[in-house]
């Protein structure tokens, strides 16, 4: 079962895996944790040149094949074997993240992305998606990425503008509202304990279908 966890920064979402993981794991699953852009050695390169301060003139288009290469790896190297071996696959941002980031916020070909997509996951689709939605501001309030050995902030993304963060978030309601049924949105806005309980449920009913 595949599981993918998306949202603006700062909507808690790498909280609310580590939780569900536990709880998870706690009930006899058994259970990865990932996480995209990333997930294994190679992508984690392209991880850090991607979010590096010092590359704020990447060309969007290089942008968008650098995830789609750093998914690639990772789809091969840890997505897709775990899934061959009966485990849950719980995955800190995954293909909506594309759409949502280079297409509705950088405005590249959203067809373009969508095919691009499909290549890099080998047509491997998320069961369910868990989207937290919160609003910009609230978001962007909680997110703080580690500093790098030169004291820059890891994420070049949180100095994005306002603007660029709203578009991102109408970008991921969008795409929820095209597959309700795969993607369950979860107002985020609210104490780490009332959105746990709300993603611990939503989850369990879907693997008992
Ligand atoms: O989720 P996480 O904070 O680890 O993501 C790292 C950064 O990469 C985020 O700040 C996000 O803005 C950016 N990102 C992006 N396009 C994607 C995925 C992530 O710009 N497709
Ligand atoms: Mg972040």
């Amino acid at each position: 079962c595949f599981i993918t966890f998306e949202g603006i920064e700062g909507c808690g979402k790498t909280t609310q895996i580590n939780l569900l993981a536990e709880r998870l794991q706690a009930l006899g699953h058994d259970v990865i944790v990932t996480r995209e852009p990333g997930g294994c050695p190679i992508a984690d390169q392209i991880r850090s040149v991607l979010l590096n301060g010092a590359n704020s003139a990447m060309a969007p288009l290089a942008e968008l094949l650098l995830y789609a290469a750093a998914r690639a790896q990772h789809v091969a190297e840890i997505v897709s074997p775990a899934l061959a071996t009966g485990k849950i696959v719980l995955c800190d941002r995954f293909t909506d993240a594309t759409l949502a980031y280079q297409g509705f916020a950088r405005d590249l070909d959203k067809k373009l992305i969508q095919s691009l997509n499909q290549l890099a996951s080998g047509n491997i689709r998320p069961d369910m998606t868990i989207l937290f939605d919160c609003p910009v501001e609230v978001g962007l309030s909680r997110a703080v990425s580690p500093l790098d050995s030169h004291g820059i902030r890891e994420d070049r993304f949180e100095k994005e503008s306002l603007a660029f963060h709203q578009r991102v978030r109408n970008g991921y309601i969008n795409i929820a509202e095209q597959e309700p049924d795969r993607i369950t949105k979860v107002s985020a806005d609210r104490e780490v304990a009332a959105v746990a309980k709300d993603v611990l449920n939503a989850v369990l009913s879907r693997i008992a279908k």
